[in-house]
């Protein structure tokens, strides 16, 4: 743990997060990318989630190419 927090417990309303699926989209204003299957930590109780630094650097990725190559529906599955 780096920032000394508590990683099981969501900050938001103190519940616990628990690993699961999410999807992931962003709408770049003249495309959308969605990309399902994205592991993630998602609290119990108020829904709020949590993806991974690599998985954020992933759909990082993913976002700048849809972007460059100007698709206008990216949906993909991690
Ligand atoms: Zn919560």
């Amino acid at each position: 743990m780096k920032t000394g927090e508590n990683k099981n417990l969501c900050p938001m309303c103190g519940g616990r997060k628990v690993e699961g699926k999410t999807v992931y989209s962003v709408d770049l204003g003249n495309s959308l990318v969605v990309v399902r299957n994205v592991v993630a930590q998602i609290c119990e109780q108020c829904g709020e989630e949590w993806i991974s630094d690599q998985n954020a650097k992933e759909l990082e990725h993913i976002v700048e190419e849809a972007r460059r190559e100007k698709r206008q529906v990216e949906i993909m599955t991690m």
